[in-house]
């Protein structure tokens, strides 16, 4: 079986730019997924001759009780509930937010496997600032970030190896 992963994090954190970056063929093979919800954006993607499933999400706004905002909150719930693992992307320009503690704390509490993928820290990896990322997300409390670029690739490989692993 291939590992579903769950692109979860607040609104232009970069999700949908790692869900490109990740997979290949987009909304692919939908139909053949028993048990997973269709009216999701889902693709499949490969690292190291393994495969693995990949779910985009709408931004998650926990705060929001009703409207288009918890709606996708919704999703963004059940889509951590069909994952394997999930990704959970922070902005490293913006640093740690309180929605992004707020996150982090529904992660911790469903007890799924959960990686922090600090986006947008492209030319950062391997000196000191991804240092200082890596540091100021901890704090999150779901084990060391990675330190990424969707938008320009820097670390993903790294990032979704770090993921796969624990299949
Ligand atoms: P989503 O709302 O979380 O799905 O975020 P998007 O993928 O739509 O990206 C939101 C904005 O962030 C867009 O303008 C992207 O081009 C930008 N973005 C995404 N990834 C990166 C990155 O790695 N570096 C930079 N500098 N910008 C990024
Ligand atoms: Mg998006």
């Amino acid at each position: 079986m291939k590992p579903v992963i769950a692109i979860v994090g607040r609104p232009n954190v970069g999700k949908s730019t790692l869900f490109n970056r990740l997979t290949r063929s987009r909304d692919a093979l939908v139909a053949d997924l028993p048990g997973l919800t269709r009216d999701r954006h889902y693709g499949e993607g490969r690292v190291g001759g393994r495969p693995y499933l990949v779910v985009d999400t709408g931004g998650f706004e926990p705060i929001a009780k009703d409207g288009i905002f918890h709606a996708m909150a919704q999703q963004t719930l059940q889509a951590i509930a069909e994952a394997d693992a999930v990704v959970f992307v922070v902005d490293g320009r913006q640093g740690l937010t309180p929605q992004d503690e707020i996150i982090a704390d529904r992660l911790r509490k469903s007890g799924v496997r959960a990686t922090v993928a600090v986006n947008k820290a492209e030319g950062m990896t391997g000196d000191s600032r991804s240092a200082m990322l890596t540091a100021d997300f901890h704090r999150l409390g779901l084990g060391d970030p990675c330190v990424i670029s969707s938008a320009h690739g820097d670390g993903v490989v790294e990032m979704i190896e770090t993921v796969l692993a624990d299949f």
